[in-house]
């Protein structure tokens, strides 16, 4: 089981508290933010060696700037966007994990790609020299019980590594719903408010 400690709108500080207590994995969702931070944490702490991770919705026209700083990209949906950070991985002379961001309910405006292209998705995706397809990932929907959503996830990750072997990760559960999303398959959960406590803003 993977713990992503989401470390947005918290300062690099905190993050080094977080190493500092054992974590080595962080998740931001904003490419300025998290450009700042991870720079920050590496002066403060320049022997911890974290992965960092993003788990928010990537501008095509920032993926130059995420590549630098993310060892993994949790929310690749659509081939266009796929395709952007293949060129900035190659850019950067070093492959990039990604993960899919499968939208359950299909729902256009919350971002992940649908159910039904998710595929085609991972095809394409497969098909790059420069990127590494490593899983897939989910937010439950707001209208829907998380124990169904994460049924409905699991289904289609099933299929998927049929195709896909190497696409072992499941990133699915946050500190409201991680005991459903672990219970069906999560590999890996992504924890904010459970572990730093509320967010002042909230993030989108
Ligand atoms: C903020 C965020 C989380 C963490 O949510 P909490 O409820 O604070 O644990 C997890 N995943 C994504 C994609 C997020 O943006």
């Amino acid at each position: 089981m993977e713990l992503l400690a989401v470390t947005k709108t918290f300062p690099a500080s905190d993050v080094a508290l977080l190493s500092d207590l054992g974590l080595s994995a962080f998740a931001e969702n904003r490419d300025q933010e998290a450009s700042g931070k991870t720079a920050e944490f590496a002066e403060a702490r320049p022997d911890a060696r974290p992965s960092w991770h993003m788990v928010g919705n990537v501008q095509r026209n920032k993926a130059r700037s995420v590549v630098s700083w993310a060892d993994r990209v949790d929310t690749v949906d659509s081939v266009r966007l796929a395709d952007a950070l293949a060129k900035a991985a190659a850019q950067r002379g070093r492959p990039l994990d990604v993960l899919l961001q499968a939208s359950i309910d299909g729902d256009p405006a919350r971002g992940g790609c649908p159910l039904p292209e998710l595929a085609a998705l991972a095809d394409h995706v497969a098909g790059s020299g420069e990127l590494r397809l490593v899983g897939v990932m989910a937010v439950a929907p707001r209208e829907m019980n998380p124990a169904r959503a994460f049924s409905v996830l699991a289904d289609e990750v099933y299929r998927l590594r049929r195709d896909h072997p190497a696409a072992t990760v499941v990133s699915a559960g946050m500190s409201g719903d991680l005991e459903d999303a672990i219970a069906h398959g999560s590999t890996c959960v992504r924890v904010g408010t459970a572990l730093l406590g509320g967010r002042r803003l909230a993030s989108p």
